[in-house]
């Protein structure tokens, strides 16, 4: 079963991200707990709680096909113990607010080291604050999300990816998101289903697809491996379709929740069909 959906704003409540989804045709969504530009969010309440919860049952969205994502600040890989300490006080809390939200996933960028330690240890150092998050919650998995690799953002290479999860002490609770346009952006190829499919395959044998617990699907505006960060909408950027299409049948890809992020919401819905139709199972009788 393949969950589509995309990253709704949570503007009025929680509960309202879940009808915003609804009115797009989505059976997936991402969205913020809180602004995502702030380092301190409103405390959720037990109403705006119910509320959510409510909503989800009322339209049947269950934990798995839900990705919230953390704020922009945190940077669980910070060089200096203050800026560190910031992050991973502010990256619990987030854990935190999907525990109160019944949430089973929290999409986060893994970090940089501002030119201020070593690849290596600021590895490390994202791998011990994921750790420190999970020891103080229960029941939400840590999904690192690969990035552009702009400036010095760690998480481009698969090979990160995996090298964060081998420092994670419970390995139940961590997990990867790929972002095509990252992915694309940091040098591995998608401009056609055999690109699509070799990069795939490098991601299962680096990473392994029993990590898989997300994925951001956006067209590029930036070229390839330019490590610069644009988002497009579906087959009007460097990318194109042919991708779209092998991940859409990729039978390893399943029960996960699958994002857009592009850039046009007003065609969010025409996009969510478009995917839809691409998987094997979407004829109908089946
Ligand atoms: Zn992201
Ligand atoms: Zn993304």
């Amino acid at each position: 079963m393949k969950y589509v959906g995309a990253h709704v704003s949570a503007a009025g409540g929680a509960d309202q991200a879940v009808h915003r989804a609804v009115e797009i045709g989505a059976n997936a969504f991402a969205l913020f707990t809180k602004n995502q530009r702030q380092w301190q969010g409103k405390p959720l309440t037990e109403q705006a709680i119910k509320a959510f919860k409510d909503a989800c049952r009322q339209h049947g969205f269950k934990p798995e096909q839900i990705l919230p994502h953390d704020s922009y600040l945190i940077n669980l890989g910070h060089p200096e113990a203050e800026g560190l300490q910031k992050s991973r006080n502010a990256f619990l809390d987030e854990m935190q607010r999907c525990e109160q939200l019944g949430l089973t996933l929290l999409n986060f960028h893994p970090g940089s080291h501002l030119n201020k330690i070593s690849e290596g240890d600021c590895l490390k150092r994202i791998a011990e604050s994921v750790n420190e998050a999970l020891a103080q919650t229960m029941g939400v998995t840590a999904v690192i999300e690969n990035t552009a690799g702009q400036g010095t953002n760690l998480g481009w290479r698969f090979e990160h990816l995996a090298e964060i999860i081998q420092h994670v002490d419970d390995k139940s609770r961590v997990g990867v998101c790929i972002d095509t346009c990252h992915a694309f952006a940091a040098g591995y190829d998608l401009r056609s289903r055999e690109a699509t499919q070799a990069t795939l395959d490098e991601l299962g044998s680096v990473v392994g697809f029993e990590y898989l617990r997300g994925m951001h699907l956006n067209d590029a505006k930036s070229g390839f491996a330019s490590r610069v960060d644009r988002h497009h909408s579906l087959g009007k950027g460097n990318i194109g379709l042919p991708a779209f299409i092998t991940i859409m049948q990729e039978p390893r890809i399943s029960g996960i929740p699958m994002i857009l992020e592009t850039v046009e919401p007003e065609i969010w819905d025409e996009e969510i069909r478009w995917l839809r139709a691409q998987a094997l199972d979407a004829a109908p009788g089946k």
